[in-house]
């Protein structure tokens, strides 16, 4: 398939990993908008929220940003997907944006 995210996650193209399992892969975005920016995605070819057949693959996500946030002492930080082309999705491959900085602004940030 001709999906950079899954090219990414078959290691056919580098990334900077931070966390894996045998479903999940979390690396570092290249254009970070914060300090920290994660991103955490299904191994599994799955588009979008929209087309999740099953909320349990978000649930893995949450689950991991949550472990992420444990192992690194990080007490805040902001979950963000973006859905859909007019929703700002780039990348048609499911992820979690994690972004967490040393203070994070209570505004969205739409452009992320
Ligand atoms: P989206 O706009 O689809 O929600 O987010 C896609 C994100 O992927 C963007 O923040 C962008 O910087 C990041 N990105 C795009 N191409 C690459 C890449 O080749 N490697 C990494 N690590 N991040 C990428
Ligand atoms: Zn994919």
């Amino acid at each position: 398939m001709d999906c950079l995210f899954c090219k990414i996650a078959n290691k056919q193209l580098p990334s900077d990993i931070v966390y894996e399992t045998k479903e999940v892969l979390v690396f570092k975005d290249i254009n970070p908008k914060a300090e920290t920016h994660y991103l955490i995605l299904p191994k599994e070819h799955i588009e979008s929220v929209m087309s999740a057949g099953s909320e349990k693959v978000i649930e893995k996500l949450i689950k991991t940003a949550k472990e992420i946030a444990e192992k690194g002492k990080i007490e805040g930080f902001k979950l963000v997907f973006n859905v859909g082309q007019k929703g700002g999705q780039t990348v048609p491959h499911l992820h979690m944006h994690f972004l967490s900085g040393e203070q994070m602004q209570t505004e969205l940030t739409p452009e992320v």
